[in-house]
């Protein structure tokens, strides 16, 4: 296995090269090379020596994946499931609009929180990725496409708060060391997890942050984020205040909208509530069903939710879903391939 050098800062790069008897200047080549014109390879470096390139690729790579998958929907969103280097699978989504090219990605293999809705949870944590697994996403897109992404969510697989790499790796995305993207282009989604809430506010970088609040009292909370990293929603409210303090920044509450589960008219009235107790913006999103759990909301439902926080004083937005058919809740297109996968190595081992 390689170790990828995305994040190493030039001086770091300088020593390497060094350590191979090249000039300096060639860290600069090659950062620019990575975060200016977005290549993936040592050997799509034109100006760097083909000897000095095999020599880097004895021990070091640049993107951390090779693509296993991809779908594109007819809206444009396209989906990759990307191998890392240690054969784990992982999802990355890209969604252009008219003004927008926002990335989705994934901070851990699998994930330990399990929300009841969420196919990335089903089989718990496998592992944190790595920083430059994180802000390898960036890169594997802004190469494929020519051009960086506009915006970043972090809400793909995994609870970002719960891996330590992830401020590390959206220090790659936004630093102007790297990739240079301003800071309030990048929104970190979390279940509501406090203590990274504060360690993110402590940064206080203009990060969006979008807590998945997903209910309005702890006792309905319980049903859809099991125990075990679920915390009280007054320590959450307390964290998010500050992280405005030290932030500034407006919180979103993602709530994902479950039929007969969280839709009630009395759910909106105390959820707009919360939402009041710090101002802030509440984007709905109708559930986008897995398998084995199917209560989509219909229209109506969402129509009468919204409505009902908007005359308790919400600031409401309703999350598009965008790529349905290429299984875009995030897990589902890895689990696909990965049951595909299994299923075709045991016919193999039934027919030998
Ligand atoms: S919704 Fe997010 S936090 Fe919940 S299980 Fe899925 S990936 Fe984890």
């Amino acid at each position: 296995m390689t170790k990828s050098i995305l994040g190493y800062s030039k001086k770091a790069l300088e020593e390497i090269l060094s350590s191979l008897n090249q000039p300096k200047f060639r860290a600069k080549q090659i950062h620019q090379w990575i975060y200016s014109k977005f290549s993936a390879d040592f050997s799509a470096m034109k100006n760097i020596p083909k000897k000095l390139i095999e020599s880097l690729e004895e021990n070091y790579s640049v993107n951390p994946f090779s693509l296993e998958h991809c779908l594109k929907a007819s809206d444009g969103t396209e989906k990759f499931v990307l191998r890392c280097q240690d054969g784990k699978l992982i999802e990355t989504v890209y969604i252009p609009s008219e003004k927008r090219r926002t990335v989705c990605i994934s901070t851990q293999v699998g994930c330990p929180v399990n929300c009841v809705f969420c196919a990335s949870g089903k089989a718990g944590l496998i592992r944190n990725l790595s920083a430059a697994e994180i802000a390898g996403q960036i890169l594997f897109i802004a190469n494929r496409y020519g051009k960086m992404p506009t915006n970043i969510v972090v809400m793909g697989m995994g609870e970002p708060l719960l891996n330590p790499h992830t401020i590390e790796g959206l220090k790659i995305v936004t630093s102007e060391e790297f990739f240079n993207l301003g800071a309030r282009h990048v929104t970190v989604s979390t279940s509501g997890i406090v203590p990274g809430i504060k360690k993110l506010a402590d940064e206080q970088i203009q990060w969006n942050l979008a807590v998945s609040i997903h209910a309005p009292s702890d006792e309905l909370r319980r049903n859809i984020i099991p125990d075990k990293c679920r915390y009280p929603l007054t320590e959450i409210i307390d964290a998010c205040k500050y992280y405005l303090q030290k932030t500034g920044r407006k919180i979103t509450f993602e709530y994902t909208l479950v039929k007969g589960e969280n839709d009630s008219y009395d759910n909106a009235v105390n959820l707009a509530k919360l939402a009041k107790t710090i101002n802030a913006k509440i984007n709905l999103i109708p559930l986008n069903s897995i398998e084995e759990n199917s209560s989509t909301p219909t229209k109506s439902d969402l129509n009468k939710f919204v409505s009902t926080l908007q005359k308790n004083g919400a600031l409401v937005t309703i999350r598009n879903s965008r790529g349905d058919e290429i299984a875009a809740a995030c897990g589902q297109l890895k689990n696909q391939i990965e049951n595909q996968q299994k299923s075709s190595v045991e016919t193999a081992q039934k027919e030998n």
